[in-house]
């Protein structure tokens, strides 16, 4: 059952993603050749608690640590290690924060340095493919609307789609209902209604759609060990349009990019605090 927000949970799912959105910048300057999952996870809980959160990773399904880091050629619920990160390498980090009784869960892939070109372009398009999703999040369209649009951005550069690991609503809950695919038909699954608060997270592999598990019982690589990229927002329908609650904003002031992406997804310009 969909479990509709009112403006006040839309807030406290908007201070829990942001509390993710801000741990996520502080690992974005943290994120350098040599530096381990193992060493970036304490990080993250110690933030994580000090800012007033709980992990929401950890425990959860009985999930050991509290970021899921999944780098190159893993797609999700990579298990932070001990092995250092490389120049070259791209690290999917995907983090969850309880906070106020609310979960937010947000996503990026990183880059360790210099990448080369065919993998910077995939997490482009990978995030592309959100923005695009994002956009179909709109009063009376179906969850499908936004399914295909990932899809087909996604399709449309040869990539292949995952399909077993799906977006999906938020709230008191990490995962609630609906399920957000990310392929399908415009005009498919459930409607999109004022209150819907959604992670939308395009899983998105260079070659094959299929995928593998390793033994460990989480970890997700692409069955042909090429790479694999990630980014989730966490969505709220408000006034019957998209309202990004999570951002990138934190990560793109650590790296000095200059990104203005999320504007057209807010109603006033976003103030970062100091993190
Ligand atoms: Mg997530
Ligand atoms: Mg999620």
């Amino acid at each position: 059952m969909i479990k509709l927000k009112s403006r006040r949970e839309i807030e406290l799912i908007r201070q829990s993603a942001l509390l993710v959105s801000k741990t996520l910048g502080m690992l974005a300057k943290e994120l350098k050749p040599g530096v381990t999952g193992k060493y970036l996870d304490k990080l993250a809980e110690e933030y994580i608690r000090d800012h007033g959160g709980i992990p929401g990773f950890k425990g959860l399904y009985d999930f050991p640590a509290t970021l899921c880091i999944s780098p190159n050629a893993q797609v999700v619920h990579g298990i932070p290690t001990d092995k250092p990160f490389d120049e070259g390498d791209i690290v999917s980090i995907d983090c969850g924060v309880l906070m106020n009784g609310f979960y937010g869960d947000h996503a990026y892939t990183f880059q360790v340095g210099e990448v080369d070109p065919e993998t910077v372009k995939l997490l482009e398009v990978t995030k592309e493919s959100l923005y695009k999703g994002i956009e179909q999040m709109r009063l009376g369209k179906r969850i499908g609307h936004i399914s295909h649009a990932i899809q087909s951005h996604a399709e449309q550069h040869g990539y292949g789609v995952v399909k077993e690991l799906v977006g999906h609503g938020l709230g008191r809950k990490m995962h609630e209902d609906p399920s957000v695919p990310n392929y399908g038909r415009p005009g498919s699954g459930k409607k999109i209604k004022e209150g819907l608060v959604l992670a939308i997270e395009p899983m998105i592999n260079m070659g094959t759609d299929k995928i593998v598990q390793l033994r460990d019982g989480w970890t997700i690589l692409t069955a042909d060990g090429k790479p694999s990229a990630h980014f989730e927002h966490d969505v709220a329908l408000v006034n019957g349009k998209p309202e990004i609650l999570s951002t990138f904003y934190y990560i793109y002031d650590a790296l000095g990019l200059p990104q203005t992406e999320e504007d057209a997804f807010r109603r006033q310009k976003l103030e970062l605090e100091d993190y």
